[in-house]
């Protein structure tokens, strides 16, 4: 189990430069490879500045996707270069390319997020498409370092704010999934892990429903920073992710493969935690209102997919990795009560 050996959650560009100098210093790499997309390149000049002129070697790779393409660029790059150290800029496409080729390679890996949008910021977790549709989680290390610069992803879209909170409440209903198989002894259960990603899910759960996203402040953005790198450490120590996806990501899942929605994965994950809290008869007043208070998605229809339609993906979603076992399996569902849930999330 790899955990990040340091965090830093910064403010302005100082401190950024400052806990970047840290690392460098304890670790004295000889060689960096930074791997970005242009629009960070473009946006953060300042960083980009510091880490091309700094003492030590230092090269920049674009890539604009999260494909097989852009990995064996990636891993070409790092195995002709003799870099030792991968620092990943950008959102989640990016880091996940250079978290896992820095896995492959086994070199150190630094994420500085630019985007607040999920719990791949800290998860040993990378996930790799391979065409338009299809994609594939591969288990990969927790980042060596994760830098937050909280000026950068405060700066960023709401909607990448809002579907990292989606993503973070997320684990309050896979902790309840958690509890589920713990009882069926269906599989391992790991209870640190387990109480660590339902204790940052409290980060956010419920008291996120009160502010304003479009005026969140330093604090509550950093509450919900820590809260998707302590997500990432609990799948660390888990040695997967099951204490941060159960059912409410099987439903995102199936919706994305069956719709391929345009929305982020924080968004079909909120519908996926209503259905969820549905299903186990748990927070359900509290996260439709929580949902509805942010602007995040209650019902299908709120991100242009048709209830009836709908139906198939919560029923599709119970086959997504059947060896993960959630309140879908429990609840043995069909399509008459999936529909009669439907109604009941409707009227609330
Ligand atoms: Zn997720």
């Amino acid at each position: 189990m790899k955990i990040p050996q340091y965090i830093y959650i910064t403010e302005n560009k100082k401190e950024t430069k400052e806990a970047f100098e840290c690392i460098f210093q304890s670790e004295q790499p000889e060689k960096l490879l930074i791997v970005t997309s242009g629009a960070s390149a473009r946006k953060l000049k300042w960083l980009f500045g510091f880490l091309l002129s700094n003492r030590i070697k230092a090269e920049k790779l674009l890539i604009e996707r999260s494909d097989k393409r852009a990995l064996e660029k990636t891993l070409e790059k790092i195995k002709k270069g003799s870099f030792d150290f991968c620092i990943g800029i950008g959102g989640g496409k990016i880091l996940d390319i250079a978290k896992y080729a820095s896995y492959v390679e086994k070199i150190k890996f630094v994420s500085f997020p630019t985007l607040l949008s999920h719990d791949g910021i800290a998860s040993p977790v990378a996930v790799i498409r391979d065409g338009k549709h299809w994609s594939e989680s591969r288990t990969a290390e927790s980042p060596f370092a994760v830098i937050i610069d909280l000026k950068t992803v405060g700066d960023a879209a709401t909607a990448s704010l809002l579907s990292g909170i989606g993503d973070l409440v997320a684990n309050l209903f896979a902790s309840m999934d958690a509890e589920v198989y713990k009882k069926k002894n269906k599989e391992e259960y790991n209870a640190l892990a387990t109480g660590i990603a339902h204790s940052a899910s409290l980060l956010v759960f419920p008291d996120f429903s009160k502010i304003s996203i479009n005026k969140i402040s330093k604090n509550e953005l950093r509450h919900l920073a820590w809260g998707l790198i302590l997500s990432g450490i609990a799948m660390s120590i888990a040695g997967n992710s099951k204490p941060a996806s159960g059912a409410e990501h099987k439903i995102s899942h199936a919706i994305d493969y069956l719709f391929s929605p345009s929305v982020s994965h924080g968004f079909t994950v909120s519908i996926g935690n209503v259905i969820s809290a549905f299903l186990h008869q748990k927070f359900r007043q509290e996260i439709v209102e929580f949902n509805l208070s942010l602007g995040l998605p209650v019902l299908c229809e709120d991100i242009g997919i048709k209830k009836e339609k709908f139906v198939d993906a919560v029923l599709y979603a119970g086959k997504i990795r059947p060896d993960r076992y959630t309140i879908l399996e429990e609840k043995k569902l069909t399509k008459k009560g999936v529909l009669k849930l439907l109604d009941k999330i409707e009227e609330t």
